[in-house]
């Protein structure tokens, strides 16, 4: 089965989209890892999509904010503004939706799905340090988003090691697993990348091939940017979105 991972989609149709296109007869089942919305213009048409997609989906901390289920203090002032903005836009049955998302992490086919770290849903995986805490919970393999940053990490042995993706620039690199080593497996974010590439991140996951492919794809930012701006969203998270961090 290949499986189609989006994490962080953050409310940014126009970069769904374009993973959608890009990825289109490339897998036969979707895991969404969390943060459907937040930051981006767009958090019912994501919603609607996700719904009508039929993807086991996880909730991420924006998920629980942006649907009144997670205390906003929590958050810093712009990610606060938009979870306000977001929550008064989003439709009661999204909200609902939003609000019923499962808690990760939730076993898929033999591997983990997870939002944050598997031993902690809002726990950031940033370094080999953290990576071996999660590594200690999770099993084989381990899907993780919430940082934004394509790769993750892999533990062969006592050594752990960070996943470094290359982005070619066709925007894909193919990552064979290994049998003998333990996976954290991050897609990247698609809605709102933090490691220098602006371009939409995704991975699909081959469980017969035992093959990861990370995908990075190009989309229109300038237009999503320019909505952002019109909905009075604040005007560093538009920035970032072009700079990709
Ligand atoms: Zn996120």
């Amino acid at each position: 089965v290949r499986y189609l991972i989006l994490s962080d989609i953050h409310s940014n149709l126009a970069a769904l989209d374009a993973c959608l296109r890009h990825a289109a007869g490339a897998y036969d089942r979707t895991l969404c890892v969390g943060d459907l919305v937040g930051y981006g213009p767009d958090p019912n048409g994501v919603v609607d999509w996700v719904r009508q997609s039929g993807a086991l989906t996880i909730r991420g901390n924006h998920d629980r904010a942006c649907s009144g289920s997670l205390d906003l203090q929590w958050f810093n002032d712009y990610a606060q503004t938009v979870a306000l903005w977001t929550r008064g836009a989003l439709t009661p049955g999204n909200i609902d939706f939003l609000r019923a998302l499962p808690e990760g992490p939730v076993q898929v086919d033999g591997f983990l799905v997870a939002h944050g770290s598997p031993a902690d849903e809002d726990e950031y995986v940033l370094s080999p340090l953290e990576a071996d805490r999660a590594f200690a919970v999770g099993g084989h393999l381990t899907s993780i988003g919430h940082t934004h940053l394509q790769g993750g990490y892999l533990r062969k042995g006592a050594s752990v090691e960070t996943i470094q993706v290359t982005a070619e620039p066709e925007g894909r690199t193919e990552f064979p697993l290994a049998a003998d080593a333990l996976y954290l497996i991050n897609p990247g974010a698609v809605g709102q990348p933090r490691d220098h590439d602006p371009r939409a991140a995704y991975a699909v996951y081959d469980n017969e091939e035992r093959l990861v492919t990370f995908c990075r794809v190009s989309y229109d930012i300038v237009s999503v940017q320019r909505r952002m701006a019109a909905a009075g969203l604040p005007q560093p998270l538009v920035r970032r979105l072009g700079n990709g961090c």
